[in-house]
């Protein structure tokens, strides 16, 4: 379905859960943030509603997120039954890899298109200053080289001002495997509301100072809000989402489902419709459709995120469902 400014919208990212094994400093308050009673999440079948009336709209691609959503059990059947609703054409995650090694046969086998993986830093007392939970980039490293042998996979890093040594090494995970790594501005929102980015332009500089030939390609490496990159030898390629700085609105195709089903046309808005009413009322599968084409049409032409007193939304990631 096209919104009021005619973009294509076909993506949903469907939060499963508001909960996290980390709490990384740009996402979470240390002590965490109040997490909706479990029976505020929605349950497996409500969210399969939502997709299958979300693909009748012409929405035929769906990210699994959270929170982190490897910490909900039954995550992987929830994949696989995603994956089988008619109409599907992509299901991809995102997850910060801690929890995915031992679940990544059964991820695979339930048709899983693709992972994203979220990684910050390579050096291990960096990556538990940010995380906050004790564990180690080491842990999500094994993630990523498993996960690269065997699906499309994508190494998610926010630019930060204290990891900016970073930006090389991690990097160079997509000259030796065939991933995508991504570096993604820093939104100022929920806990990063006060936080600095690195511009990715200032990353793009940075990295040609070692990969001088490091050039743009067209859609090869993904068709999302990413500009890749890729430099003679790289098995993979690097992408810079520059979220605040540029934008990517006019291209924008997504909603978003809150775990607590709230449907989101844009991060940077408190705005949206709550569909949890129609759920778990009597409402019929055409009332469903008709709430998720009012949030389509709610569709801002751009976020606010260099006017930060025009920001309305205020609830951290993990609850938005980055
Ligand atoms: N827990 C999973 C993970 O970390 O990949 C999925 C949820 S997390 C909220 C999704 C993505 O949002 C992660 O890649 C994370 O780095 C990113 N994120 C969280 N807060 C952000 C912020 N303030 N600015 C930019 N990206 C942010
Ligand atoms: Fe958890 Fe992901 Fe937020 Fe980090 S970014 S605290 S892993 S939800």
């Amino acid at each position: 379905m096209r919104d009021s400014l005619g973009r294509n919208i076909n993506y949903l990212r469907l939060s499963i859960t508001d909960r996290c094994n980390l709490r990384c400093r740009y996402c979470m308050p240390g002590d965490g943030v109040a997490l909706a009673a479990h029976d505020e999440l929605l349950r497996y079948e409500e969210l399969l509603r939502v997709a299958e009336a979300a693909i009748s709209l012409g929405i035929d691609r769906f990210k699994v997120t959270g929170g982190e959503p490897l910490v909900r059990r039954g995550c992987v059947d929830f994949v696989r039954s995603l994956k089988a609703l008619p109409g599907v054409r992509q299901v991809t995650l995102t997850t910060n890899g801690l929890l995915l090694p031992p679940l990544l046969d059964g991820l695979c086998a339930a048709g899983l298109d693709g992972v994203n993986i979220s990684l910050d830093t390579l050096d291990n007392a960096q990556y538990q200053r940010l995380t906050r939970r004790g564990h180690s980039a080491d842990e999500v490293l094994r993630a990523v080289r498993l996960c690269a042998a065997r699906l499309p996979t994508k190494v998610n890093a926010v630019l930060l001002p204290e990891t900016a040594d970073q930006l090389i090494p991690l990097a160079e995970l997509a000259a030796q495997l065939p991933v995508g790594v991504r570096f993604i501005e820093r939104m100022p929102l929920g806990a990063g509301e006060s936080g600095r980015t690195v511009t990715a332009d200032a990353a793009l500089d940075r990295l040609r100072t070692r990969w001088p030939s490091l050039a743009p390609t067209d859609g090869i490496c993904g068709n999302g809000p990413a500009r890749y990159f890729h430099a003679e030898g790289m098995q993979g390629c690097i992408g810079l989402i520059d979220a605040v700085s540029h934008g990517f609105c006019s291209r924008c195709n997504r909603l978003r489902l809150t775990s607590t089903g709230f449907l989101k046309p844009c991060l940077c808005y408190e705005q949206g419709v709550d569909l949890k009413p129609l759920l778990r009322g009597s409402a019929d599968d055409a009332a469903l459709r008709d709430a998720i084409c009012k949030a389509i049409l709610q569709k801002p032409a751009a976020h606010c995120f260099t006017q930060r007193d025009h920001i309305t939304e205020h609830h951290s990631m993990n609850q938005i469902g980055g």
